[in-house]
């Protein structure tokens, strides 16, 4: 689908218990987790009691210079850290007012936040709050969640149990990590939307959006932090409360199709077996005469080994990815994601020429990426393109964390779920998606169930759709001004 939908964000946490430089393997993480967020980063230092932090907008190499690195490893290294990355619209990326780590002080010290997911009740705490005389920064959950969580430390005699207490008040997908001066906690909202995993690298305890990261830091893969649980971290060790799990699990399913990298494990299972599981699916719903498999890359290319395993057309490579496209291509505009499309991706014309070829993808949002994918097979001599796609048709918004906020960019509500016409379109000879009871076997030995709603429309929380929708738009008005309206009341 070649970012058509995309993950909010990656967080990443570490509490020292060695001579690490907690900045520098935050660094190294982020570069990890970096498909899950492209627009800021930034990385929160905990040096004795003391949080520094740097952040701004772009990728990690353009913001997390190796002067930045250096200026926060430069104190000694850390007790602990923090590192965010995100995405965001290209409304957003215009500053950096919502870029995490958050920090902010009150009156029982100081408190960094890192977030990935998204609150459905936002707009209800923040008029209640903001009637007692509270005060936004920014639109960002990551504020409202340590804003309410200073707050209830100022109740309870520890910040465990002030995090249990914001917990009741907060309703929605987030998977965050936040730093004290002495302790690095880390919680997963009671349904699991968003993954998040414990590590350990030497006697050191990190914290994971994916367990990708591990591997890239030389860490061993502990447990994934259970959904409902609070994990916290100080000089005692690792302990966690676990009175808010035990509701019905929804992780997100579209961590295994698409957002999460092929490498990592989520809860027990294997992203990429769960991409290839959905390509043997795909072909047994509707086999297809052909000459070869091809995927579009990266997501499609394990469903697309699944599809040819299962069916016994040959795989083959069928596009070759540049991977070396700036930022600014990589735009939310009609007309420069084109462009860029063809910059991204050049098909192999000896695999295609004068073949029927079985392409696979992720998923179709707008359709205008598949539709040009499409049309350079055609250009590249490809006789028929069967299109298998390894989701069910994207027919709801998600409201739990991805950037798909309305029905309206989602092409299969604009064609009424019409596979014939949306086939025609998109200029390809077949369609077929992935079914929602295919869906639902392809991750079958997940310890968490899953939310498909924007595929079925069975949303695991009450959503406010409309109040939703309010909201959106008060965020793009913060982006766009960068600061709050105070006259306004919503
Ligand atoms: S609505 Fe779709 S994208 Fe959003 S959390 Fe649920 S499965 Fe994931």
């Amino acid at each position: 689908m070649l970012g058509e939908i995309h993950e909010e964000c990656g967080v990443f946490g570490i509490y020292n218990n060695d001579e690490i430089n907690c900045a520098h393997e935050t660094y190294l993480s982020l570069y990890a987790l970096q498909h899950r967020g492209q627009a800021s980063c930034g990385i929160a230092v905990n040096n004795s009691r003391i949080i520094d932090c740097y952040k701004n907008t772009g990728i990690v190499p353009e913001v997390l210079t190796q002067n930045v690195i250096k200026e926060l490893s430069d104190k000694g290294n850390a007790k602990m850290a923090l590192g965010h990355v995100r995405y965001s619209n290209s409304k957003e990326e215009v500053n950096s007012f919502n870029s995490q780590p958050f920090v902010m002080s009150y009156s029982n010290g100081s408190l960094s936040i890192v977030n990935n997911g998204s609150l459905v009740n936002t707009r209800k705490v923040c008029e209640e709050l903001e009637n007692k005389g509270a005060v936004f920064q920014t639109s960002s959950d990551a504020e409202l969640i340590a804003y309410i969580v200073a707050r209830e430390r100022l109740k309870t005699d520890s910040i465990e149990k002030a995090v249990s207490s914001a917990m009741e008040k907060i309703e929605g997908a987030y998977s965050f990590l936040m730093m004290t001066p002495s302790k690095l906690v880390a919680v997963r909202d009671p349904y699991g939307f968003r993954p998040l995993c414990i590590g350990k690298l030497k006697n050191s305890y990190v914290f994971s959006s994916e367990s990708c990261v591990f591997d890239t830091i030389g860490a061993e893969f502990v447990r994934d932090v259970e959904p409902g649980e609070i994990v916290f971290v100080n000089e005692k060790g690792l302990n966690s409360i676990k009175e808010h799990c035990g509701k019905k699990h929804s992780l997100c399913i579209f961590e295994h199709v698409y957002f999460a990298r092929q490498d990592s494990v989520i809860d027990g299972v294997s992203v990429h077996a769960a991409r290839q599981a959905a390509g043997r699916y795909l072909a047994q719903q509707k086999p297809v005469e052909a000459d070869v498999v091809i995927g579009v890359p990266d997501a499609g290319i394990d469903a697309a080994v699944g599809y040819a395993s299962q069916s016994g057309i040959p795989y083959e490579l069928g596009f070759i990815k540049n991977r070396y496209i700036g930022r600014t291509l990589i735009q939310d505009k009609q007309s420069i994601r084109e462009k860029s499309v063809r910059i991204k991706l050049n098909p192999i014309a000896s695999v295609v020429k004068d073949k029927k070829v079985v392409l696979v993808d992720d998923s179709i949002v707008r359709g205008t990426t598949i539709g040009v994918i499409v049309s350079l097979l055609r250009k590249a001599g490809a006789k028929e393109v069967h299109l298998r796609i390894s989701s069910p048709a994207f027919l709801n918004p998600c409201y739990f964390g991805t950037n798909v906020k309305s029905k309206e960019c989602l092409i299969a509500c604009r064609y009424d779920n019409n596979i014939e016409e949306l086939c025609k379109y998109i200029g390809a000879d077949s369609l077929e998606y992935l079914s929602v009871e295919n869906l639902k076997r392809i991750a079958k030995n997940s310890k968490c169930e899953f939310c498909d709603a924007c595929f079925t429309g069975n949303y695991p929380i009450e959503v406010e759709a409309d109040k939703k929708d309010k909201f959106s738009q008060r965020i793009d008005e913060y982006n766009l001004t960068g600061q709050i309206k105070l006259e306004e009341s919503f």
